[in-house]
């Protein structure tokens, strides 16, 4: 499968898990619209393939507006990387209904809307990759972490789903779930952990450490290159999976 020339959406592409992913579209010639709410971010890794767009994922008429103008632009969306997330933990007591509603805007609505709005043009294409940036929170419960996890097992559900109601045809629908990865969301985390749990920073950043079990943040390329397999054509029988990027943590 020549992936040169087809039109990626990388949601959060700005940063992160969804830069690493971009870049390696990019790469190989993949024509990559990236979005995020941060204008200057993008423009600050564009280039080379990569083209900014303003889109808050949690906004479903911003969603389908940017995704129709980066179709009318570039053609149908042919790969859909809907990663763009918070990482915000709270303990039950301390989970209000805003808190709440936030990360399921963010990390499930948002998600729905982008691959929904995606499909849309990859539909009339005969080849199409869903991928979803799901986290090990999808598959199992995490300290502080109920909203998260539970909007991580939704994309996870919600993606086998989506994967049925197109099995036989020429798209798949994966999600991945990383453990702990190398990127802004973990800084952010560091204190969050730390003034939850009641250690230092440091020893908040090596809990995320240890609990990878080859004890190291997995590194943003790690997560790209299973991506990228998944845009493979010897992938074609992988569909409806959730696949771990997780140093064994689950
Ligand atoms: P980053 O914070 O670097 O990436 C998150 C991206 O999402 C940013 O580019 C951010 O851009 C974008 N984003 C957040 N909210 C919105 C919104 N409302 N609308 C549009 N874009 C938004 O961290 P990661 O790269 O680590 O996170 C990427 C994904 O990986 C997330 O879904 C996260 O849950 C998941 N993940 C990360 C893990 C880790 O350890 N790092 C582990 C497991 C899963 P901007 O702020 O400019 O809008």
């Amino acid at each position: 499968m020549e992936l040169k020339g087809k039109h990626a959406l990388v949601t959060g592409g700005g940063t992160g898990i969804g830069l690493a992913v971009a870049r390696a579209l990019a790469a190989e010639g993949v024509n990559v619209t990236i979005t995020g709410r941060r204008l200057e971010v993008l423009q600050e890794v564009a280039g080379d393939n990569m083209f900014p767009a303003v889109m808050d994922v949690t906004d479903d008429q911003a969603v389908a507006e940017v995704i129709a103008a980066a179709v009318a632009e570039r053609g149908p969306i042919q790969i859909c990387v809907a990663n763009a997330g918070i990482a915000e933990g709270r303990k039950l007591h301390k989970t209000d209904t805003e808190f709440w509603r936030k990360v399921m805007a963010t990390n499930l609505d948002g998600c729905f809307f982008t691959v929904r709005e995606s499909l849309k043009s990859m539909l009339t294409t005969d080849w199409g990759r869903v991928i979803a940036i799901s986290s090990i929170a999808g598959l199992r419960g995490l300290d502080g972490a109920g909203a998260y996890s539970a909007s991580k097992h939704g994309v996870i559900g919600m993606i086998r789903s989506f994967a049925e109601d197109f099995m036989g045809g020429p798209y798949t629908f994966n999600s991945i779930c990383p453990g702990y990865v190398d990127t802004p969301i973990v800084a952010r985390n560091t204190d969050a952990i730390s003034s939850r749990a009641g250690v230092s920073a440091e020893q908040a950043r090596d809990m995320m450490i240890q609990a990878n079990r080859h004890k190291r943040l997995i590194k943003p390329e790690e997560v790209a290159a299973t991506a990228m397999w998944l845009c493979n054509p010897i992938c074609e029988s992988v569909n409806g999976q959730e696949i771990q990027i997780a140093g064994g943590q689950v």
